[in-house]
């Protein structure tokens, strides 16, 4: 077998089966062939073994599995720096309705989904991040808007499960009072079609049904969304309270985890976003169906939603995964070290979450949450060849002893220099390989003037 790259000198972090008992090896290489890793060891060994490869030198770097990121919406980054006026927004809700829809989802295009993509995309690539769950919402631009979203992410060169959010929401129209089953019998049109287009396998993208919330949708449509889920063989991908518990208690007469896991929604092939406002008993239901939670702490934060009970969560034995809504910087070291933080502070125990637990969140976990574990999440021999290498900016010295610490304290994105997608370098130098940064960002700030402008914004 011959090797067609070599990556070598550094320090290879396996992810082999976890963060904490995974093997190091200290001046390590990586062996690649085609798409796939085809060995992992000592890097003299490897380098007489491979001799015909192009080589990858780390400079005494890491070298590891890349991140990933179980819940985005890429198009969000329109909204980034938006001059809000704040004072409109007393609660979560008035976000939701005014920030989330009225200013952003609802005024979506095709061109602006695709811009923002391309941007995020190529952003998260070059903090580390090789894939990503895409949860795409834009009511008034179907259909077609999945076709938008994956042209991106194809070009951008990153690997992606992505779905359309499946929603009776009426754009325009109070949630309580006006709903349609039409809405989301568009979604479950969308989500299908491109289903049929990226059969799982085919590429770097596949689908991943999208149902909006409990919240946002009737027991038929979420019965239905099960169904879909199983005929077309896609999990799905859904928000769990993040809002107060009592508004789905109000609407349904049960809370978000009893009625999906009633209707049939629940399973091991669900990634759950935010789940925030839970009892015990909803924690148990979710443990019960093997659901996978898409920690969120950042936009939790921001939107004043609460703290995740990630730590009685994990007790349950629930998966825990990092999930980032794509609000902030899309540096991946950001939503780690403020998940390894949030639980220590919140709980005034210094001893919640060692940084292994939280490295996992975008590691094993994530790729197991996706159903991609047998592909992604660690180096070893067969798996996708989804590699970074990272030149560590560090005050101290990064040996097998430090380099887990080096994730909570002194870690950024910015410090990746090479990340290959399927063998493939998308990221050398710390710059993308696949596309014109300066255009896309170019053409991202141009949509979101022309969507700013939508809201009354003088730009
Ligand atoms: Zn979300």
């Amino acid at each position: 077998m011959a090797a067609d790259i070599l990556i070598k000198n550094g320090l290879v972090l396996t992810f082999a089966p976890d963060a904490l008992t995974g093997g190091m090896v200290d001046a390590g290489a990586v062996a690649i062939e085609g798409d796939h890793i085809l060995e992992v060891g000592d890097g003299a060994a490897l380098s007489a073994k491979y001799p015909g490869a192009r080589v990858i030198d780390a400079q005494g770097g890491v070298i590891m599995p890349g991140f990933i990121v179980t819940h985005t919406h890429m198009p969000y980054v329109l909204g980034h720096n938006m001059p809000v006026d704040f004072s409109q927004l007393h609660d979560f809700w008035d976000m939701l309705q005014k920030m989330g829809w009225e200013w952003l989802e609802d005024i979506t295009t095709q061109e602006g989904v695709y811009a923002a993509t391309r941007y995020a995309a190529t952003k998260m690539l070059k903090n580390g991040v090789t894939t990503v769950c895409e949860f795409v919402e834009g009511p008034n631009a179907l259909p077609g808007i999945l076709d938008a979203s994956a042209k991106a992410i194809l070009e951008a060169g990153i690997r992606a499960q992505v779905g359309y959010e499946v929603t009776e929401r009426v754009p325009g129209k109070h949630i309580l009072t006006d709903v349609s089953v039409e809405r989301a019998e568009q979604g479950f049109e969308e989500n299908i079609r491109f289903f049929k287009k990226y059969p799982k396998g085919s590429s770097r993208i596949e689908g991943r049904l999208g149902l909006h919330t409990a919240f946002t949708n009737s027991r038929p449509t979420m019965e239905k969304a099960r169904k879909v889920a199983d005929e077309y063989g896609v999990g799905i991908q859904v928000h769990i309270a993040e809002i107060p518990r009592a508004f789905v208690v109000e609407k349904h007469g049960m809370s978000a985890p009893e009625i999906l896991s009633e209707t049939g929604v629940l399973g091991p092939d669900v990634v759950a976003a935010h789940c925030i406002d839970l009892t015990d008993g909803d924690i148990a239901i979710l443990a019960k169906h093997g659901v996978n939670i898409a920690h969120t702490p950042m936009t939790n934060s921001f939107g004043g939603n609460g703290v995740a009970r990630i730590p009685d969560m994990m007790a349950a034995g629930l998966n825990i995964t990092i999930g980032h809504d794509c609000f902030f910087t899309l540096d991946i070291a950001e939503y780690l070290r403020y998940a390894f933080l949030l639980h220590k502070a919140h709980n005034a125990n210094a001893g919640l979450l060692p940084v292994f637990q939280v490295l996992d969140m975008a590691m094993g976990n994530a790729a197991r949450a996706l159903g991609m574990a047998d592909r992604i999440g660690s180096l070893e021999a067969g798996k996708k060849a989804d590699v970074i290498v990272i030149k560590p900016d560090s005050p101290s010295p990064i040996a097998p002893c430090s380099v887990l610490s080096y994730f909570d304290m002194t870690f950024q994105g910015r410090q990746v220099d090479t990340v290959l997608v399927d063998g493939r370098v998308v990221v050398e130098g710390g710059h993308s390989t696949q596309v014109d940064e300066a255009q896309v960002m170019k053409d991202c700030q141009e949509q979101a003037k022309i969507l700013w402008r939508k809201t009354g914004v003088q730009i």
